[in-house]
This record gives C-alpha cells, structure tokens and sequence, in this order.
C-alpha cells in the first residue's frame, strides 16, 4: 500500500478458446493470458484492460465483486479486442465509465469493424463490443484524489497504443507496450517500423517506475521494470535480426522458439511470422491481408 492509500492486484485470466489450425510444429493455438489490473484505495477502484470473452469477464467481475470497492472507471490501454471486447459487460454490470485516449477509440473503432474478418472467426464468445470509452481532459483522472495519467506511446503493437502511469504507487500498466514472457505480437509493427516501439519502450522507462503490469505475461514472472523493458528491448532487437537471417516463416517460427523456449503465445509468434513474410514476399499486395490471415 502507498503513502496515499493506493494498492493494486493483478488478475490473470484464462487464454481464450481458441478455433483454428495447428501450429507448424503441431501444437495446439493458444493465446497468452491476459492480465487485467485492479487499483484501489479504500472505497473505489479502476480496472485496466478486462479482455475479450463473456467467460473472462464473468471470471474477472466476480474477482473485482470480491474486492468490495466501488468501480468508478474501466480504462483500456489500446485498441486490440483481446483487451477490451468484453468491457460493456463490466461497465454495466459495475455501472463504471470506460475511458481511453483519443487515438485508441479511433482504434477500438477499428477493431470492431475487423471483428468478422478476424476475431469471430478465432475466438468463439465475444459479447457485444460497442465503443462507449471516453476521453479524460488532459489524459488525467483521479482515484480517491489520486493522479492517474494517460501516457501516449504511439506505435507499438499497434498503432496508438497508451500506458496508465500511477506516480503513487510507482507503477505502469503498460498493455502491450511492455511484455513478459510472452512472444511480441509484430505483425502490425511491421509496417511502422521496430523504432517506433523502441521510442515507446524509451518513454516507459523515462516514467522511472518500479512496477510494469504487462498486459501479456507469465504469472510466474515477477514485475520488475527493468527487466521487463530490457527483455522487451532484446526481443526487438532478436525479432529483427532474425527477420534478415531467416528465409521462411516456418524458419523464423522454429528459431524463435529455440531462443524463447519458455515465452507464452506461440500463437501470436505464428500470426506474426506469417505476417512479416507474406507482406515482404508479395510486394504490391494489400498487407492487411496477410497480418488478418496469420490469425486464421
Ligand atoms: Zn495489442
């Protein structure tokens, strides 16, 4: 607990189930888990990031209900539906206000226009997603007179993507600015460019926060934040290389998991290979295809 009266906990929640082929080396697709985060003092509470399925947000609303604190705010860090499909759920159910930058609106927007093409054909248990997030005046808002800041990182595994900054507690809830132990969802990433992830990680860690809650981890990981951002740092710096040296997408899965072999989120290292190499080896083509297809 802060000085102030802030504390926060951190629910893992069950990778949702999953209908599409195997990986190439035979394993079954299973998404990484999703860690949502609650911050609370002693009568309200904030969530960060509840997650796609009904089944998740039934799990976890029933974890928040235990906490017996009020949820004023539910905020989501960006725009992928695995972190917020299933908030209407929770906001009603709690009667909370959903609030997110400006720029991730414009993504869950996105997001839910790709549903048919993408999501409702993996994911089986997606309740109805409509964007009700609102922007915070000065990307500000409070928890019991406690600053909660919206910080911009720009692209990262998507474009516009945030983190929460709570300077009481020195934390940052980084969504999928920061991972940990978990492969690195590039496929978006691969059309801005690495360094603009590079720039988000530099702006994380400028924050000087202790604690970094990934929005995709291994619950055995601790949350140091200096070794989650130097671990996301390396994969980057792994991830690209390897993209020079390797011919295939089967080669560039095979050897990523020879370096990782305990990361999470295999399926999200196959999206990704499939990604990178359809767009580069069909030059002219609409990449949108190739980064939707490696889901599917
Ligand atoms: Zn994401």
């Amino acid at each position: 607990m802060s000085p102030t009266g802030l504390t926060h906990k951190v629910f893992i929640n069950k990778s949702p189930q999953q209908d599409s082929g195997d990986l190439p080396n035979g394993e079954r697709r299973l998404f990484p888990p999703l860690a949502s985060t609650l911050i609370y003092g002693a009568e309200e509470a904030v969530l960060v990031d509840p997650g796609l399925t009904t089944d998740q947000a039934h799990a976890l609303g029933d974890w928040v209900a235990g906490m017996n604190r009020r949820l004023t705010d539910i905020f989501i860090t960006h725009g992928h539906g695995d972190h917020w499909f299933n908030t209407d759920l929770l906001a009603q159910r709690f009667g909370a206000r959903v609030v997110a930058g400006e720029g991730t609106i414009g993504q869950m927007h996105a997001n839910v226009a790709a549903r048919p093409f993408v999501w409702d054909k993996v994911y089986p248990g997606i309740p109805e997603s409509p964007v009700t997030a609102v922007t915070v005046p000065g990307n500000r808002f409070t928890l019991e007179g406690n600053e909660l800041v919206i910080v911009e990182a720009g692209y990262t595994d998507t474009d516009a993507s945030t983190v929460l900054h709570v300077p009481d507690l020195g934390l940052v809830v980084a969504g999928d600015v920061i991972y940990n132990g978990a492969h690195l969802y590039l496929s978006e990433t691969s059309l801005a460019g690495l360094d603009a992830w590079r720039q988000a990680i530099d702006r994380v860690e400028s924050l000087g926060a202790r604690h970094i809650v990934a929005g995709h981890q291994n619950a055995d990981r601790d949350d140091d934040a200096a070794r989650t951002i130097a671990e996301t740092r390396e994969y980057l710096d792994v991830a690209e290389e390897l993209f020079r040296t390797q011919k295939t997408a089967v080669d560039y899965f095979n050897e990523m998991v020879d370096r990782y072999p305990d990361r999470l989120g295999r399926t999200v290292l196959w999206a990704t290979a499939q990604a990178v190499y359809g767009i580069r080896d069909n030059p002219g083509q609409d990449p949108v295809q190739y980064i939707a297809g490696g889901w599917l």
